[in-house]
């Protein structure tokens, strides 16, 4: 197109110097005078677009036909000028006219181009080239988007080509690429849901990310180890894979999704106090710890006094899966060593001498469970292997004065079948610790947690004893006693009669205490001794 361009534009001027060196009197400088207007009136008319259409048009089936006929125009274009008689007015007219056109021509060809229109669900997106380079930039686009999670995305949208005449400058300045057309295309992927129960719980790339986040959580759960040999693993649920057409933003990754099985479902429920109702109460009925309801309200406090009608938010967490699981595991446990205290009456009244310092003993445990996520449901030791023995503690001790121990009965200190007040890790043992002689045990527990009597008796002490707190103390009989210390809360008062395993009190964090846990002694004629003696 370019040489007949060249051609054409030579011709022109050629032409043009022709009919100026024809002009030789005034008449024919008036013709050509009249040449001008019309050929500004021409190029003024040119700026309707719709003109330049159909000239575009013209001038491309003129191309067409000249790119299949060059030799033949430019013979037809010379034998024109020829034949032109450029002295008579009527000629100079007819080779201006050529001229303009030809002027026109190579204008628009200069300003238009052809392009295809790339349109989305009916909205044009942009330009590209052609048809070919609009379908493959389309192609990339998707496969770019889908690159970074290893998946392939495809589109239900309506895309359509459309050939179009446009200004260079708008073609250039709407060029389709990557960003717009991902603007206005939706993709999707063929992914994969993970179903619980028959519901889709999260949406993942492959069936192997599926299965890799399975049993990542099963690992997670049951951790095995050479001392802990899972037997079986089963998912509670009806667990499956299903084929989806998801949104690429609706796809996590496997570490995601275990995450997400680890934290659980949380829930928040509003939940209207009643009358009578207490912190620990409404704890009790949920299931939950005081500390949980406190965090979720931090405007309120353990001290706060509950309105009936009062709204407060419970959070509860519920796992997504749960895995139901035996195993049989080995673990190291300490023999706690006894403590033998003997009265020296050379001491001074509640001294204690220490003559032979204990130390706790090994065993090591075997035994089989049944487990449902972090709960042991089912445990039996089937072996247990002492590694070494424990070394018992001799006291010295002065005479008990009798405002420590209160009025607690007087007997032969037989008890039998003395249950744990609250199941929990023991975090201190009875004896001398680095921090001194302890006279109970600590077990670990959470504020709020309701603790049982260990045995049948009668409250004797119950209220505020400085470093232990809210404490109550129970006579059992016998010579028998048991003190339950750090209480948030105390459900019995002097003189109430409790029964073996009856709820009496809330662990807490009052008296001398770190963190909530149930300080638990166990006196016998007035002197502690080691409750894991006692109780099973
Ligand atoms: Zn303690």
């Amino acid at each position: 197109m370019s040489i007949l361009l060249k051609q054409l534009s030579k011709i022109r001027i050629e032409l043009l110097k022709k009919v100026q060196g024809q002009i030789k009197n005034i008449r024919q400088k008036n013709i050509l005078q009249q040449v001008k207007i019309q050929l500004t009136k021409i190029k003024e008319k040119t700026q309707n677009l719709k003109v330049q259409q159909k000239a575009y048009n013209f001038t491309t089936r003129l191309r067409d036909s000249v790119r299949k006929k060059i030799p033949v125009i430019k013979n037809n274009l010379q034998s024109f000028s020829k034949k032109i008689n450029l002295k008579s007015p009527k000629g100079i007219v007819a080779v201006c006219l050529v001229a303009v056109v030809l002027v026109t021509v190579l204008s628009l060809a200069s300003t238009f181009t052809y392009a295809v229109a790339v349109c989305v669900n009916g909205n044009q997106v942009g330009y590209a080239f052609d048809q070919h380079q609009a379908e493959s930039l389309v192609e990339l686009a998707l496969a770019k988007y889908g690159e970074d999670l290893g998946v392939i995305t495809k589109t239900d949208d309506q895309i359509t080509y459309e050939k179009v005449w446009v200004k260079k400058k708008e073609y250039q300045a709407n060029l389709v690429n990557d960003s717009s057309l991902l603007a206005a295309i939706t993709p999707y992927v063929e992914a994969y849901g993970l179903t619980v129960d028959g519901k889709v719980l999260a949406v993942l790339s492959s069936e192997q990310e599926i299965d890799k986040v399975l049993n990542d959580f099963k690992d997670h759960i049951t951790n095995p180890s050479e001392t802990n040999k899972i037997i079986s693993a089963e998912f509670v649920q009806n667990i499956a894979k299903e084929k989806v057409k998801a949104n690429i933003t609706e796809i996590k990754t496997a570490s995601a999704v275990l995450d997400m099985l680890i934290e659980g479902e949380v829930t928040t429920v509003d939940y209207t106090v009643e009358k009578n109702d207490s912190l620990w109460a409404i704890a009790r009925k949920h299931n939950m710890y005081t500390q949980e309801i406190l965090d979720a309200n931090p405007d309120i406090t353990e001290e706060s006094v509950l309105q009936p009608g009062q709204v407060l938010k419970l959070c509860t967490v519920e796992p997504y899966i749960t895995v139901s699981y035996t195993g049989e595991r080995v673990v190291k446990e300490v023999i706690p060593f006894d403590v033998q205290t003997k009265t020296d009456y050379n001491l001074a009244s509640g001294k204690r001498v220490v003559k032979q310092y204990g130390k706790d003993g090994e065993k090591e445990v075997t035994f089989t469970y049944t487990a449902e996520n972090d709960k042991i449901v089912e445990k039996t030791v089937i072996k247990e292997d002492i590694l070494s023995k424990p070394v018992a503690q001799v006291i010295a001790q002065g005479p008990v004065r009798q405002a420590v121990t209160v009025a607690t009965s007087r007997g032969s200190g037989s008890i039998s079948g003395m249950a744990w007040p609250l199941s929990g890790r023991i975090t201190s043992y009875y004896g001398y610790r680095r921090s001194g002689f302890h006279s109970g045990i600590d077990i670990n527990g959470s504020v709020g947690q309701p603790y049982y009597a260990a045995a049948d008796g009668k409250v004797i002490s119950a209220g505020w004893y400085g470093n232990y707190g809210r404490m109550l103390l129970i006579d059992h009989g016998n010579g028998v006693a048991t003190r339950y210390a750090h209480s948030s809360q105390l459900l019995v008062s002097v003189g109430s009669t409790v029964k073996k395993g009856q709820t009496i009190g809330y662990v807490g964090l009052t008296g001398r205490t770190t963190g909530p846990h149930l300080h638990f002694e166990v006196i016998i004629n007035g002197s502690t001794v080691n409750p894991l003696n006692y109780i099973r």
